[in-house]
């Protein structure tokens, strides 16, 4: 049996259904396994022959059934050096990926059952799994991306965001780009210069988009995309021109607040050098907000997509967490 074929087509994949799916660590393991070895493990890197694999009792592995050598599905994942079990990290993926505004490391404590440390470490690891840094935004085709700064922990006004630990005197600075009706890409940076402007453009956004930002002078970088096929247009906050027909930062302004509101109620309090893990996290929900909870199984899939390029015949040292 295809083990990829369990996630349902429907956006609801509810905890029951989660809990029917995933009943074991086995039944975790056989999916991580479907995932790198569609089909099974067909054919021994040793015997370097199509070969029967069987289950290995008490370990995560496959054996070839001539030659013996084994298997390892979780080499390289974040599941590989971890002694927690492969159910509680399957559980934690999921309520990761099936609320709207987050849930912490606290809250994985408490769904599980696990100490607060190991709840720790997984929530950073599932979070390592939320980036998406492949995404090419606008093009000809698009309503336009939106570019914007924001400063996280600082007063700035129209700021509802709280102090950061560790960032008491400055601002996190961060730029982000979004698509209207599409994906956002948020980055922390050091400083907010043209060229800094100028580079989340070259990296993210196809030529021939409109490009929509305020009147700061970080933007004026834009100007010189033109000849790039780039259209720049601009809105003058200060002046409380807020909406001048489409030229506008909304979409933009709509994923600051979520964000601030998320790590004002749900994190607490969070340091600069976490602040972008935690912007990939919303950014990535945000960019699959129209699929429902299948959040779940897209994490899944990244867990093996992003699992390095490390032999699977390795046995795993296990860490003690
Ligand atoms: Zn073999």
């Amino acid at each position: 049996m295809n083990r990829r074929q369990i996630i349902p087509p429907e956006l609801r994949y509810t905890f029951q259904q989660f809990d029917k799916d995933f009943p074991t660590d086995d039944a975790c393991l056989e999916q991580i396994k479907e995932q790198r070895f569609p089909g099974g493990v067909t054919v021994c890197y040793k015997c370097e022959k199509p070969r029967k694999h069987y289950r290995v009792k008490g370990r995560t592995a496959y054996a070839c059934e001539t030659c013996g050598n084994h298997i390892y599905p979780l080499a390289g994942t974040i599941f590989e050096k971890s002694s927690t079990k492969l159910r509680i990290w399957f559980h934690a993926t999921y309520l990761m990926g099936s609320t709207r505004c987050g849930i912490s490391a606290k809250q994985i404590q408490r769904e599980t059952g696990v100490t607060y440390k190991c709840a720790w470490r997984i929530f950073t690891q599932i979070r390592k799994l939320m980036s998406d840094d492949d995404v090419l935004l606008g093009g000809g085709n698009s309503g336009g991306v939106e570019v914007d700064e924001a400063y996280f922990g600082g007063r700035r006004k129209n700021d509802s965001g709280r102090m950061l630990a560790g960032n008491k005197n400055r601002n996190t600075r961060v730029l982000a780009v979004v698509e209207r009706k599409g994906s956002i890409v948020a980055k922390v940076k050091q400083e907010l210069t043209m060229g800094a402007a100028n580079n989340l453009v070259r990296e993210f956004v196809l030529p021939k988009s409109t490009i929509f930002t305020d009147e700061a002078v970080i933007y004026d970088a834009y100007e010189k995309l033109k000849g790039m096929g780039y259209t720049h247009r601009r809105i003058n906050h200060s002046q409380k021109v807020y909406v001048t027909g489409d030229v506008h930062t909304n979409t933009i302004d709509g994923f600051w607040s979520l964000v601030k509101r998320g790590i004002g109620g749900v994190y607490h309090s969070v340091s600069a050098k976490y602040l972008q893990g935690y912007l990939d996290e919303y950014a990535f929900r945000y960019n699959r907000r129209r699929s429902g909870n299948l959040i779940f199984p897209a994490l899944l899939q990244r867990v093996s997509e992003m699992a390095s390029r490390k032999p699977v015949s390795e046995a795993p040292k296990t860490e003690t967490l």
